[in-house]
């Protein structure tokens, strides 16, 4: 493992090297950058000013962030501390200790750079968008909860953070907690089992306004239920405001009580779906501009084509690109956008799920045995639960159709392919179905 001050000097030769970057604004802007620790999925260096530092977000942040992916191989996001900005704080905080300590549980959970400002918005998103926009402006007003749902990588964590950035701007007094649902989960189970609930309970109740992500995870954890219910009653009872955000609406998220259902159906559903091909297109340009890097127009326009549903795969993609030209000036054409969509498209392939691990799982969420599952033929059930399989391997390991019918006693491609049409067609119609595909994945994914 190397040392951050190794990791530094490796983004520092990157940064130097960089051709758009003169030594003189190196030695201005960059210079005085000290590392400090790498927390969580963040970067956090220092910088004597905040006059500094906004310089260096505005003009220098995407770079950064790049270099600091290429020197350790992980996409962390940079956080830029200003000391004079510590120091002032440290003053405030004097006059209140638990306030000091939710600023700097709130420095270590939020992203700066996910504001309102940096998120594009178009048909698919702008509702969720005014909705939060609305939330941060006037807390606990006319949408309480905010419930932000849709899919994967389509922006509800960034609306979210946003929130709380605009929030923590306006108001340096106001308790804002952000966790996602598995920290409160786990945090809860820590807190029952160590006696330490009332820790627990101010934590989550005394804040004026709470932000819950990916609360689909709550589901099938009933005593995590009931505790959230409470803290969710007790914020509200208080004149605070909840933020919620999920893959999909409440009343789909099978196992949530219906008390529960009910009181996030009562409140704002704001829902975000992949963006259409014109906002694709000005996501791309916007990523691009953000890391200073030119995109030729026919370059964006297909990675926007390519990349329909997710966002964060489109600035993967442009991170990939962007990565290249920092190494090896390679300028981006639509050939080497293709091989970094590839890319992408296959990192966010768990490498390690492997078809035994899709049969094992199918076969215990569908009840199917795994023997049945690996022949050929049976009953109705078994047969949807064969097609489950091949569906879901066929997602999350592009595996030839051929190969896939071999794990099955040899059933050709074409029933394969047949099997994964039909799949994807009873998903579109059947939202409980769908669930039951995604959540099979999902426990995947995190099972690896
Ligand atoms: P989700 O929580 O819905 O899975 P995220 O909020 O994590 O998605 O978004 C994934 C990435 O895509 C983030 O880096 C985010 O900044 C970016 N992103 C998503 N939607 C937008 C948008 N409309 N404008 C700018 N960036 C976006
Ligand atoms: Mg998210």
């Amino acid at each position: 493992m190397r040392t951050i001050e190794e990791v530094w000097e490796a983004v520092s030769q990157i940064m130097k090297n960089d051709p758009d970057i003169s030594g003189v604004a190196y030695d201005m802007w960059l210079g005085d950058i000290t590392p400090v620790a790498i927390e969580g999925e963040s970067f956090v260096v220092t910088i004597p000013t905040v006059f500094q530092r906004n310089v260096i977000e505005q003009q220098f942040a995407g770079k950064l962030t790049a270099a600091i992916e290429k020197a350790i191989g992980l996409p962390l996001a940079l956080f830029i501390r200003a000391e004079d900005e510590e120091q002032q704080k440290a003053e405030e905080d004097k006059l209140d200790d638990s306030l000091r300590h939710d600023l700097s549980s709130y420095y270590k959970m939020i992203n700066p750079f996910y504001t309102f400002k940096t998120f594009v918005v178009g048909p698919t998103n702008n509702f969720a968008y005014a909705t939060a926009q609305s939330v941060a402006d006037k807390p606990a007003g006319a949408y309480n909860p905010l419930f932000i749902w849709g899919g994967s990588g389509l922006g509800k964590t960034h609306l979210l953070h946003a929130i709380c950035n605009e929030m923590h701007l306006k108001n340096r007094q106001c308790k804002i907690l952000y966790a996602t649902c598995e920290t409160f989960t786990n945090e809860f189970l820590v807190a029952l089992h160590g006696q330490t609930l009332p820790d627990f309970r101010q934590k989550y109740r005394e804040v004026d306004i709470l932000l819950i992500d990916d609360i689909q995870f709550l589901a099938n954890k009933e005593q995590t239920q009931e505790e959230f219910f409470n803290t969710f009653e007790a914020v509200k009872n208080a004149g605070g405001q909840v933020v919620l955000t999920s893959d999909r609406r409440p009343n789909e998220i099978a196992t949530l009580t219906d008390r529960l259902k009910s009181r996030f159906e009562a409140g704002m559903l704001a829902d975000v779906q992949p963006p259409p091909i014109e906002t694709r297109i000005l996501i791309v340009q916007t990523k691009a501009d953000q890391l200073h890097f030119h995109l030729d127009k026919n370059v964006c326009d297909y990675i926007a084509r390519e990349l329909k549903t997710n966002v964060r795969q489109i600035e993967g993609v442009i991170n990939k690109l962007h990565g290249e030209y920092l190494l090896n000036g390679t300028i981006p054409t639509e050939r080497t956008a293709e091989e970094a969509i590839a890319n992408v498209r296959n990192d966010n392939q768990p490498v390690a799920v492997t078809v035994e691990k899709v049969i094992t799982e199918v076969s215990r969420t569908m009840d199917v045995s795994v023997e049945d599952l690996r022949s050929k033929g049976g009953n109705a059930n078994i047969k949807q639960a064969r097609k489950v399989a091949a569906y879901i391997i066929r997602e999350i390991t592009k595996m030839k159709m051929e190969e896939i019918g071999n794990e099955f006693g040899g059933l050709d491609h074409s029933t394969i392919s047949y099997a994964y049409k039909n799949v994807a067609d009873k998903m579109k119609k059947d939202t409980s179905f769908k669930a039951l595909v995604e959540d099979i994945m999902k426990n995947l994914k995190i099972g690896c």
